[in-house]
């Protein structure tokens, strides 16, 4: 192993240190003294940012470390000396923000833990006195933290939903706690890495949300689904000559792709809803008409997972794929069905890879 990067990149970085503190002290007495007022600029952030390689972000942030180690006599000296570092100084300055008045009673408590301990865990130990320190202004906070709390979901014009969030620590514990829970990375084989955790997590979130549909609602109400509305000829493959009589979409999203629809009217937790013409319904089904709960079972003891060659997803993970799909004529048998974990599903419809069965049973895929 070639240990030489790795020595000179932790020397860069111990020069890099020496140079940020020094810079802190310096930019202190520069800040204190006023003398980016002589060039006629109207704040140092200003001045910074004008003249060094700086972000306005970064200049805020130096000017705040810089101001507390320059007012503050022990934080100064513990810096100059070496005893902690600028990362510290940054957290600490970080954390004083609305709590100034308290730092000058703590700040021998604070200097100490951070001449102790790492900047990560120094950060964490910050945030709990930034928590503690002041009852009522950390009170006030969380009140407004909790205001805050907003939750945007929608589908887009292509027909991904997209969203974002802000949760106050209590919420956010529960849907981290939930997400986590549920987390479990994906077997690494020769040319498959797995999911990302990202990806996990997306599917970790739609779970929960499917298994909450699935539960029956309080106070009798009738339950909610998801039904895909798809009219016959679309299934089939079959251009409409009518686009007012053509449907292909899936409730609270809108359209979506016919291959998809296909897939999901192979076996999913959706319901579907096959049309002909402008207003005949053709068949009306859940999941449970089309592989029953026995021929689940069945697949799930024959195949025991997903049945895509070289794929270990357990059958839990798993949707009944017809191999020729009904709308063609094929059968919903044990001889055309076979087990395919979400991301074969997927590759099997919209990816266009066929399955084949040999009469011995092996699954061959083939690439589009
Ligand atoms: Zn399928
Ligand atoms: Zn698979």
């Amino acid at each position: 192993m070639n240990e030489a990067p790795s020595v000179r990149l932790l020397e860069l970085m111990g020069e890099w240190e020496r140079a940020e503190a020094e810079v802190l002290s310096c930019l202190g007495e520069w800040d204190r003294a006023g003398t980016w007022g002589e060039d006629g600029a109207c704040t140092p952030v200003a001045w910074l940012t004008n003249r060094a390689p700086v972000t306005k972000g970064d200049a805020v942030r130096l000017i705040r470390a810089a101001r507390l180690a320059g007012d503050h006599d022990r934080t100064g000296k513990a810096l100059a000396a070496g005893d902690i570092k600028s990362a510290h100084v940054h957290v600490l300055a970080r954390a004083v923000r609305h709590r100034e008045d308290q730092y000058p009673d703590h700040e021998d408590v604070l200097i100490d833990a951070a001449t102790e301990h790492e900047p990560e865990w120094f950060r964490h130990l910050a945030r709990q006195w930034r928590a503690i320190a002041d009852d009522v202004a950390a009170g006030a906070e969380a009140e407004k933290q909790f205001e805050h709390r907003r939750f945007h979901c929608s589908a887009t014009f292509g027909g991904t939903v997209v969203g974002d969030f802000e949760l106050d620590p209590e919420g956010g514990a529960i849907v981290l706690a939930a997400l986590e829970a549920r987390d479990q990375p994906d077997p690494v084989t020769e040319g498959d890495l797995g999911r990302s955790r990202s990806q996990r997590w997306a599917d970790n979130f739609v779970e929960i949300m499917a298994e909450d549909l699935e539960r029956p609602p309080p106070g009798g109400r009738v339950p909610h689904t998801v039904d895909l509305v798809v009219d016959a000829d679309t299934l089939a493959g079959t251009p409409p000559s009518d686009l007012g009589a053509a449907r292909c979409e899936l409730d609270l999203v809108g359209p979506v792709a016919p291959e998809t629809a296909r897939r999901l009217a192979c076996d999913a937790a959706i319901g579907r809803v096959v049309t002909q013409g402008r207003s005949e319904i053709l068949d009306l089904g859940r999941r449970t008409r089309l592989v029953s709960r026995a021929q689940r079972r069945a697949l799930a003891r024959r195949d025991r997972g997903c049945g895509f060659p070289g794929c270990d997803r357990p059958h839990w993970w798993c949707d009944a794929h017809h191999i020729v799909h009904w709308i063609r004529g094929g059968g919903t048998d044990l001889d055309n069905l076979i087990l395919l974990c979400r991301r074969h599903h997927v590759l099997s419809h919209e990816g266009g890879w066929k399955l084949e069965r040999a009469p011995d049973g092996t699954i061959t895929a083939v690439p589009p």
